[in-house]
C-alpha cells in the first residue's frame, strides 16, 4: 500500500539559479504539505551514499560532483500517493522527455542537471528521509 510520504530535494541548479520559490509554490499548490526542510550541502561521500544504486553506471564522477558542488533545499513532502504523484509533478528525468508544466520540464537544463529528486519508491521515501533528517526535524 503507497505511504503519503516522499523525499526531496531542490538540486544544486536550482538554487543558484534561484528557483527555490517557484518550485516550492509549486508544489504546495499540488497539494504536498511540507513535513521537513532545509538548505544543507551533500559532502562527496554522502553524495556516494544517497546515490550508491548508480555507482557502476558512466555518469555516476559527474553526479557527485554536480550534487556537492553547492547547497540543496532537502524536503520531505506528505500527500496521499506522495511518491507517485510526486514522480508526475517533476516529469521525466530528461526534461527534454519530461511532460508540459512539470517541474523539470520549467526549470532542468539538462538529463544531468535536472533541478529536483523525487523518491522513486516507499521504501526508499524512507531511508532518503532519514539519510537527511532526524526525528526532531520531522513534523
Ligand atoms: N543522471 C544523469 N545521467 C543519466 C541519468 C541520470 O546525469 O543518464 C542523473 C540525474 O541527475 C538523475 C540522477 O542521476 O536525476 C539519478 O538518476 P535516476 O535514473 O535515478 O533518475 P531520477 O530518479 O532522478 O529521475
Ligand atoms: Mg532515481
Amino acid at each position: 500500500m503507497a505511504t503519503n510520504r516522499t523525499f526531496t530535494m531542490l538540486k544544486p541548479d536550482a538554487v543558484e539559479k534561484g528557483h527555490v520559490g517557484a518550485i516550492l509554490e509549486k508544489i504546495n499548490a499540488s497539494g504536498f504539505r511540507i513535513v521537513a526542510m532545509k538548505l544543507t550541502q551533500m559532502t562527496k561521500n554522502d553524495a556516494e551514499t544517497f546515490y550508491a544504486i548508480h555507482k557502476e553506471r558512466p555518469f555516476f564522477g559527474e553526479l557527485v560532483e554536480y550534487m556537492t558542488r553547492g547547497p540543496i533545499v532537502a524536503a520531505i513532502l506528505e500527500k496521499d500517493n506522495a511518491v507517485e504523484d510526486f514522480r508526475t509533478l517533476i516529469g521525466a528525468t530528461n526534461p527534454a522527455e519530461a511532460a508540459e508544466g512539470t517541474i523539470r520540464k520549467l526549470y532542468a537544463a539538462s538529463i544531468g542537471e535536472n533541478a529536483v529528486h523525487g523518491s522513486d519508491s516507499d521504501d526508499n521515501a524512507l531511508i532518503e528521509s532519514t539519510f537527511h533528517f532526524s526525528g526532531r526535524e520531522m513534523f
